[in-house]
């Protein structure tokens, strides 16, 4: 594994902290306050290309090898200070646009990646249920086949993008007597009728995403929608995952890597005792343990890239990658908000945010537990 990064990958990931820091520039406080999702911002995002980055010509993308994209994305991190909006791209880009490009048709593929890549629509992925959640194989969703159509029936929990989203990946059972070889991916556009998306919902953190529930009430799709065959619904759910798991806290690195800098200039300015509080060791040592924890992020998150740069399964490693950055950026929020003292408890020091939204990363994509299962079932237990 070579991750000795080139100049071009050097000078890009430049070019993306100044975007982030110029033109994604918000009021934070605000939006976290009212939840308020930053569509300017997803439309600059979008005419800049991020949301095409793994995503070939052809098909309206940027076609960058995923450990550039990694590189990048982890620049965007450290640039832009929008977790909301981080998330719902990543999502988008990870959960909608990959699945689509893997098991989509040649049709499905022209129609609807140059949209998702570069003409601002938004892409949302449903699968989760009151009752499916970590146990996502026993979801209850039906699709019940009617000549030319499907008519799907149920209730989704949790959908990220789903008040702002125009395409959906919904998964559902076409037999619950078939198990997991029932399962079904749709793509089904807003307004189809049938689709019925909640107001999005309050949320501990990542406030400026939207959060929301969705109904399917007799929700007819043609057959044309269905994502790959009949039951490959398993596939497609296991291949999102992979990707999801691997890259959506490529962003979280790079918010890390901002944070230690952050905490590392206040602790070298801030005095108590006559000296600088990093002259401490119980201080410096926090400082320490939040380099390390950025430096291990980086290997887990290069080394998925890596492996699916070569075409190799990497389901392990990126629920490795998952669980390891989610609890690093949880514990490195923490501690750059015990190394500003009582200054960053403060809602306009902007950090306490930063905590809020790092604990999601402990839930979506499978939590820390589900993570830590599937990969003692690599371990063989
Ligand atoms: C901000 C956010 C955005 C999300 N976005 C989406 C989305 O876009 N699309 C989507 O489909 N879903 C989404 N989810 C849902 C997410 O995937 C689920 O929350 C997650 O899979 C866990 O399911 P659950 O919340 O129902 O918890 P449960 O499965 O009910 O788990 C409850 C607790 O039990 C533990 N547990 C359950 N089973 C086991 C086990 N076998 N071994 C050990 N512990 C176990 C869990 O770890 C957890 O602590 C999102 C969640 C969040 C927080």
């Amino acid at each position: 594994m070579d991750f000795a990064w080139n100049s071009q990958q050097i000078e890009f990931r430049k070019k993306v902290i100044r975007f982030a820091q110029q033109s994604l520039k918000s009021d934070l406080v605000k939006q976290d306050k009212e939840r308020i999702f930053n569509r300017d911002a997803w439309q600059k995002s979008c005419d800049f290309g991020i949301l095409g980055w793994p995503i070939p010509v052809r098909y309206g993308g940027q076609e960058l090898d995923i450990l550039t994209t990694a590189y990048a994305l982890q620049g965007l991190g450290y640039g832009c200070k929008d977790n909301g909006l981080l998330f719902a791209m990543n999502a988008h880009m990870w959960a909608g646009e990959m699945p689509l490009l893997t098991f989509g048709s040649e049709e499905q593929k022209e129609k609807y990646l140059p949209k998702l890549c570069r003409e601002g629509w938004i892409a949302s992925h449903a699968a989760t249920e009151p009752q499916a959640g970590s146990d996502i194989y026993s979801l209850k969703t039906t699709a019940r086949k009617d000549g030319e159509r499907y008519i799907l029936n149920g209730h989704k929990h949790y959908v990220t993008n789903g008040s702002i989203a125009d395409i959906f990946i919904i998964l559902a059972t076409v037999d619950p007597s078939l198990g997991k070889e029932g399962l079904t991916a749709f793509l089904i556009e807003k307004d189809t009728p049938g689709l019925v998306v909640s107001e999005p919902i309050s949320t501990m953190g990542m406030r400026s995403a939207e959060v929301t529930e969705l109904k399917l009430e007799n929700c007819e799709v043609s057959v044309a929608n269905r994502l790959g065959e009949e039951g490959a619904g398993l596939a497609i759910f296991n291949h999102g995952m992979e990707w999801e798991r691997g890259f959506i806290l490529a962003c979280a690195v790079g918010t890390m890597e901002r944070l230690l800098e952050q905490s590392t200039r206040y602790a070298k300015t801030h005095k108590q005792f006559g000296q600088a509080i990093g002259k401490f060791q119980l201080v410096a040592n926090k400082l320490v343990e939040m380099k390390l924890r950025l430096e291990n992020a980086k290997g887990y998150l290069y080394k998925v890239a890596w492996m699916k740069e070569n075409k190799q399964m990497a389901l392990m490693e990126a629920s490795m990658a998952n669980l390891y950055i989610s609890e690093a950026w949880v514990q490195s929020c923490l501690e750059a908000i015990e190394i500003h003292g009582a200054y960053g408890y403060l809602t306009n020091t902007e950090l306490e945010r930063e905590l809020r939204d790092a604990i999601g990363s402990k839930f979506y994509s499978g939590t820390s537990d589900i993570q830590r299962v599937v990969i003692a079932k690599f371990l063989g237990l």
